[in-house]
């Protein structure tokens, strides 16, 4: 009896290290996807994004190759990859102009696939790779819809079988969608001269465009559409005494502190020399206010330094609010246009009034 109680805690005990063996296998997987998420997140540009997933990825998993299939359906892409002056990586970087690429790859509905691999699929998905044993496959999905695949490749036939857990793939492979699309955005923004070069953010002729676009949607959605007008207070004052030089890095640090205080869906731009203005679609003149005092804490509550000098940096904000009326269905251009310009007028008044109050403050629009 003794015997069998000594054996089942034997047992017992197996099969709790067995686990703990486990979790701690998990976590140490987990944390190698941590870094590289970490890198993929840092990335500045689709030209760093793609040597990350072409380049550097095999190194950190230890792959034989990966290869990225991206949809191209207009070739804009493919222009925008040639203007870029960016590597095909011998054919691992791939562009296909219709969606029903993935019907070659996928079986069924694209998911991550774990699969030992052929030499034919081996050729067509990793151009030039010696030996592939097995492959993970990962659909790039956004909005239900496919705009890529990614594959790695292993050596191993055992390293990517489908009985293993597909969840770390399966996360990453939604940041990378979202760091794709996001890098592509931005690289035809900047293309199109649509960015400010000092600060990142869109520039004026950004703006005209994004505010008629999210004056049309507020309207179709019957909704509102904040405008806060930021400008940095006494700059004049600021490059007088610390430099040029220092009234620009001003201007990065502005524009990285209101970014950080706005979501998804807000856009940021430099609307002239010291002024950013933004624009928070769905957001109403109460929440439009309590952000915009947010921004102002922000800038005011670090100081920046120059070397041992610290700048005194704050700004004012005026608030303006438009609401969709209720009865009106379409607005024309021309609408929206003069709708545009009115929303802007009434946060730069507001703005004013925010310096006649003694700057560092937030005013709202009468
Ligand atoms: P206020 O608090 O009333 O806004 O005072 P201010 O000095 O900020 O306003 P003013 O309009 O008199 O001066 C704006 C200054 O911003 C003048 C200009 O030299 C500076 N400025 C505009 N664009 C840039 C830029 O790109 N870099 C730098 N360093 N300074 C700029
Ligand atoms: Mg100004
Ligand atoms: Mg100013």
């Amino acid at each position: 009896m003794e015997m069998s109680i000594e054996n089942e805690n034997k047992r017992l005990r197996a099969i709790v290290q067995q686990l703990l063996d486990r979790i701690e296998e998990n976590q140490r997987i987990q944390e190698h996807f941590h870094q590289f998420e970490f890198k993929l997140l840092s990335a500045t540009g689709l030209q760093d994004l793609l040597h990350l997933l072409l380049d550097d990825a095999c190194r950190h998993f230890r792959l034989a190759s990966s290869s990225v299939f991206l949809l191209d359906e207009d070739g804009s892409l493919e222009g925008l990859i040639t203007s870029l002056g960016i590597d095909h990586y011998q054919s691992r970087l791939q562009l296909r102009s219709s969606p029903e690429f993935y019907e070659k790859i996928y079986t069924g509905e694209p998911r991550v696939t774990l699969q030992e691999v052929d030499v034919l699929t081996s050729t067509r998905l990793f151009p030039g790779a010696p030996n592939v044993g097995s492959a993970a496959l990962l659909p790039l999905i956004r909005q239900h819809r496919l705009v890529g695949s990614l594959h790695l490749a292993s050596s191993e036939a055992t390293r990517f079988t489908p009985d293993k857990s597909a969840d770390f793939l399966s996360h990453l492979s939604s940041l990378i969608v979202m760091c794709l699309q996001n890098s592509i955005s931005w690289e035809r923004l900047e293309l199109q001269g649509q960015l400010d070069t000092l600060t990142g953010v869109g520039n004026r002729r950004y703006f005209d465009r994004a505010m008629e676009q999210e004056l049309d949607r507020a309207n179709r959605n019957h909704g509102h559409l904040s405008c806060l007008f930021i400008d940095a207070d006494h700059f004049k004052h600021i490059n007088d005494t610390f430099g040029h030089m220092a009234g620009d890095l001003c201007l990065q640090f502005l524009a990285k502190r209101i970014g950080q205080q706005l979501r998804k869906t807000d856009i940021l731009c430099r609307y002239g020399g010291e002024e950013f203005i933004v624009l928070m679609p769905g957001t109403e003149s109460k929440q439009a206010i309590l952000i915009a005092e947010r921004i102002r804490h922000a800038v005011a509550q670090e100081s920046l330094t120059m070397g041992e000098q610290t700048i005194p940096l704050t700004v004012s904000a005026g608030v303006s609010t438009w609401k969709a009326r209720k009865t009106k269905q379409v607005l024309t251009p021309e609408e929206l246009s003069e709708n545009g310009k009115a929303l802007v007028e009434r946060a730069d008044k507001a703005m004013y009034a925010a310096k006649q109050n003694g700057r560092n403050c937030v005013a709202v629009e009468k």
